[in-house]
C-alpha cells in the first residue's frame, strides 16, 4: 500500500521537524504510482503531484505521526478539495419546470440515472417530475425509459414514433409546462464513441430546451480514456456537473479526480447499483479514502492534529497568563488523552508528563488511571474544580469516598495537576502560544 511505500521513504526522515523538498520529492513518486493504479489520467497525475509538492515542503511533522503518514494526509486534504464540495445537490431554483438533460456515451448509465434521479426529485424533494427519452438510435431506447417509469411511478412523455430529438425536445417542454412539472428529464441518445454528429445533437437538445443542469454521465470504470470522453463533451456543451456511475465496481476511483480537473465541473451523484435507489450524493473524501486505499492513516493524523486546534491552545494560553489552569482544564485534557488512545499516545504530548509519571508512585500506569482522574474530578464541587487550593483533609476524604478511590490518589491528582501547571508556565515563557502549539505537536 501506499502506506508502506511511504514508509520506507521517511525511515531516514524520522526525528526531524519539517518536510524538505528532496524527502517530498520522493515520496511524490509514490503517491504519483498509487495515483496512476487508482486509473487517474497522466495529465491530472502531473498536475496533482506539482501543487502537492509545493503545499508540502516545509511543513512541519506532528510527532504523534510519521513523515510518511503526514504526507498521506497532505495528499488526501488535497485530493478532497480538488474533489470538490461536498454533495452538491442540483440547482432547479427557476420557474417551474426545471429542466435537467443527462448526457454521455453510449451505455455510461443515462437512462438508469436518469430514473433515478427522477425517483429521488419525486420522494425527497416532492417534485413533480415528467421524463422524456431522446434517444432515437437504440432500439427501444425511449420504451425502457417508459418502463422505468412505471417502475418508479414517474411520468414519461408518450412516445410518438419517427420524432426526431429536438422535436420531442420541444414536446417535451410544452407538455411539462401545461400539464404543471416542476422538473423536466432529457435523456438522450449516446454513441459508443465520441462523434460530432452526436455532438450537433446534443448541442441543438441544448438550445432549445435552454436547461439549468446538464449533466455527464460517466462509466467510472472507463479509466484513462474517460479523460477525453470529458474533454470533448464540456467544449461542445455547457455542463453543469457529472455523475459517476458504477461506483460499486469501482474500487480505486480515479476517474472521479479525472472528470473534476478536467471538466472543472462539480461530481454531483455517484451511481452505486443497477437498482433504481443506487444514487448516492457524491463524497469527496470518501472517494479520496479510496484512492489513497487509507482511511485509516488519514483519521490518525487527524486525531493527533485535533490536539493542536489553536482555539483551543489560544483558551489554555489566556488561562494560564491569569495562573487560571484549573481541574476543568485538566479534565478536558484528560479527556483528550482519551480520544488519543491513553497514556501511550499521552506520553509525546504533554508537558512534564515524565514527571507526573514519576508522581504517580505506584508506577501503574493505565488507562484506567484516566478513568478514576476523571472520577475524582467529577467528585468535586465545581467550586474546587475551579479553586484546587480549597481541597484540605476533609474535603479529600470526601471525593476520595464520592470517587471510590483513596485520599492518596486524590493528593496524585492534585500533584499532577500543579506540575502540570507549572510546566505550562514554562512553557508560556519559552514561547507564549507557538511554544504551547510545538509541545502538542
Ligand atoms: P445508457 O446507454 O447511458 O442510457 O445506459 P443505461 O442506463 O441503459 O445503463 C446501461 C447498463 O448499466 C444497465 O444495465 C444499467 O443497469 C447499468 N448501470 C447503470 N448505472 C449503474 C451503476 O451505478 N452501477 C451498476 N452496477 N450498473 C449500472
Ligand atoms: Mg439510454
Amino acid at each position: 500500500s501506499l502506506s508502506e511505500r511511504l514508509g520506507g521513504v521517511f525511515d531516514k526522515l524520522r526525528g526531524r521537524g519539517a518536510l524538505g523538498e528532496a524527502d517530498v520529492r520522493a515520496a511524490m513518486r509514490e503517491v504519483r504510482i498509487a495515483l496512476l493504479e487508482a486509473d487517474v489520467a497522466l495529465p491530472v497525475v502531473r498536475d496533482f503531484v506539482e501543487k502537492v509538492t509545493e503545499q508540502a515542503v516545509g511543513q512541519q511533522v506532528l510527532k504523534s505521526v510519521t513523515p510518511g503518514q503526514q504526507v498521506v494526509k497532505i495528499v488526501n486534504d488535497a485530493l478532497v478539495e480538488m474533489l470538490g464540495a461536498e454533495a452538491s445537490e442540483l440547482e432547479l431554483a427557476v420557474t417551474p419546470p426545471a429542466i435537467v438533460m443527462m448526457v454521455g456515451l453510449q451505455g455510461s448509465g443515462k437512462t438508469t440515472t436518469t430514473a433515478k434521479l427522477a425517483k429521488r426529485l419525486t420522494e425527497k424533494d416532492r417534485k413533480k417530475v415528467l421524463m422524456a427519452s431522446l434517444d432515437v438510435n437504440r432500439p427501444a431506447a425511449q420504451e425502457q425509459l417508459a418502463t422505468l417509469g412505471t417502475q418508479t411511478s414517474v411520468a414519461t412523455l408518450p412516445i410518438v414514433a419517427g420524432q426526431q430529438p429536438v422535436d420531442i425536445a420541444r414536446r417535451a417542454l410544452q407538455a411539462a409546462k401545461l400539464q404543471g412539472f416542476d422538473v423536466l428529464m432529457l435523456d438522450t441518445a449516446g454513441r459508443l464513441h465520441v462523434d460530432q454528429a452526436l455532438m450537433d445533437e446534443m448541442k441543438a437538445v441544448a438550445d432549445v430546451a435552454q436547461p439549468q443542469e446538464i449533466l455527464l454521465v460517466v462509466d467510472s470504470l472507463t479509466g484513462q480514456d474517460a479523460v477525453n470522453v470529458a474533454k470533448s463533451f464540456s467544449e461542445q456543451v455547457p455542463l453543469t456537473g457529472v455523475v459517476l456511475t458504477r461506483m460499486d465496481g469501482d474500487a480505486r476511483g480515479g476517474a472521479a479526480l479525472s472528470m473534476r480537473a478536467v471538466t472543472g465541473k462539480p461530481i454531483k451523484f455517484a451511481g452505486v447499483g443497477e437498482k433504481l435507489d443506487a444514487l448516492e450524493a457524491f463524497h469527496p473524501s470518501r472517494v479520496a479514502g479510496r484512492i489513497l486505499g487509507m482511511g485509516d492513516v488519514v483519521s490518525l493524523v487527524e486525531r493527533a492534529a485535533e490536539t493542536i486546534q489553536a482555539d483551543e491552545a489560544e483558551k489554555l494560553a489566556a488561562k494560564m497568563a491569569k495562573g487560571q489552569f484549573d481541574l476543568n482544564d485538566l479534565r478536558s485534557q484528560l479527556e483528550q488523552m482519551k480520544r488519543m488512545g491513553g497514556l501511550g499516545a499521552l506520553a509525546s504530548m504533554l508537558p512534564g508528563i515524565k514527571k507526573v509519571q514519576n508522581a504517580m508512585a505506584n508506577g501503574q500506569v493505565d488507562d484506567k488511571i484516566l478513568v478514576r482522574l476523571d472520577a475524582i474530578i467529577g467528585s468535586m464541587t465545581p467550586r474546587e474544580r475551579t479553586k484546587p487550593e480549597l481541597m484540605n483533609a476533609k474535603r479529600k476524604i470526601r471525593v476520595a469516598n464520592g470517587s471510590g478511590t483513596t485520599v492518596q490518589e486524590v493528593n496524585r491528582l492534585l500533584k499532577m495537576h500543579q506540575e502540570m501547571s507549572t510546566a505550562m508556565k514554562k512553557i508560556k515563557k519559552m514561547g507564549g502560544l507557538k511554544g504551547l502549539g510545538a509541545m502538542f505537536a
